[in-house]
């Protein structure tokens, strides 16, 4: 848990493991020691076609998940996380089928590495839905897989209308060196299933790879703040041309871009002197 300059509490999570229930390395037991460990506050078991319950493991908040997945029409994968019971999904539910019994549910349905699975922005923009999108999903990157980084591709899909909070997962396996690299800061006032899951659909949410910033549209400017400073910020919109797109030079701790009047969606990446990455939510404008 982090408390920022505000005394905002922002807890760090990991909403996408798999165990031994599914095809990951580690038992569900010590896959909880091990983000337990790690320092994490909260943690979603996401087994593939396996409900895993809802509790607690050493002060740690353990959401219950799930994780489904299409391959007939396209490549879908979609996880559902904090549901209040199982879903009950069986293999071959349609995609739009897994999203709403996961709602019906009470779960946050999340658009899963959609790089990886090659995703495409004319599909996404027909999912009805889709609460969260993983921008950064570790196990999709080196050395296991290629496409980790689903910014671009997501950022097509809001040019067309795609609306979505973005998250970061490790898509946890326990291969090794996936676990730990891609998580979720969640802005709440406690601790609990309602607390954190309410914070993420409103997008009170980090994904990062390490730097923590803070994001807010002031004055005309979508500003980001780092205040233990990273290497550079960039910042993306709907628009080719954007003149101010790049801000670096030193240790930079704020950087500012201009919204024009063509822009419809903001949003900022900050990379550290480690290559570690820090997201911002879409700011979406009419
Ligand atoms: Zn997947
Ligand atoms: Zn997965």
């Amino acid at each position: 848990m982090i408390t920022d300059s505000q005394g905002n509490r922002w807890y760090k999570g990991n909403l996408h493991t798999h165990t031994t229930n599914s095809d990951g390395a580690r038992t569900p037991e010590e896959a909880l020691r091990i983000y337990k460990e790690l320092g994490y506050d909260f943690i979603a078991l996401t087994d593939h076609w396996y409900y895993g319950g809802a509790g607690e493991y050493d002060g740690m908040l353990v959401l219950s998940g799930i994780e489904y997945d299409w391959a007939k029409d396209g490549c879908y994968h979609i996880v559902g996380y904090g549901m209040n019971s199982d879903p009950g999904l069986e293999r071959g539910a349609a995609p739009q089928q897994m999203i709403d019994a996961i709602k019906r549910c009470g779960g946050v349905a999340t658009l899963a590495h959609p790089a990886w699975s090659l995703q495409r922005p004319d599909k996404m923009i027909l999912l009805d839905g889709v609460d969260c999108t993983e921008i950064y999903n570790s196990v999709s990157g080196y050395p296991y897989s290629a496409r980790p980084y689903s910014g671009t591709l997501i950022d097509v899909a809001t040019a067309y209308g795609y609306r979505t909070v973005l998250t970061a997962a490790d898509d946890t396996h326990f291969y090794g060196d996936e676990v730990g690299r891609g998580a979720v800061y969640v802005k709440a006032n406690e601790l609990s299933r309602d607390a954190i899951v309410g914070a993420i659909l409103r997008g009170d949410v980090l994904p990062t790879t390490g730097p923590f910033i803070s994001c807010s549209a002031e004055d005309g400017y979508f500003v980001l703040r780092c205040e233990a400073g990273c290497r550079y910020v960039q910042f993306f919109s709907n628009n080719y041309f954007n003149p101010d797109t790049t801000t670096t030079g030193g240790v930079v701790r704020e950087a500012r871009f201009r919204i024009k009047r063509a822009d419809r969606f903001v949003r900022a990446e900050a990379v550290d002197f480690e290559g570690r990455v820090a997201y911002s939510q879409y700011y979406y404008l009419r």
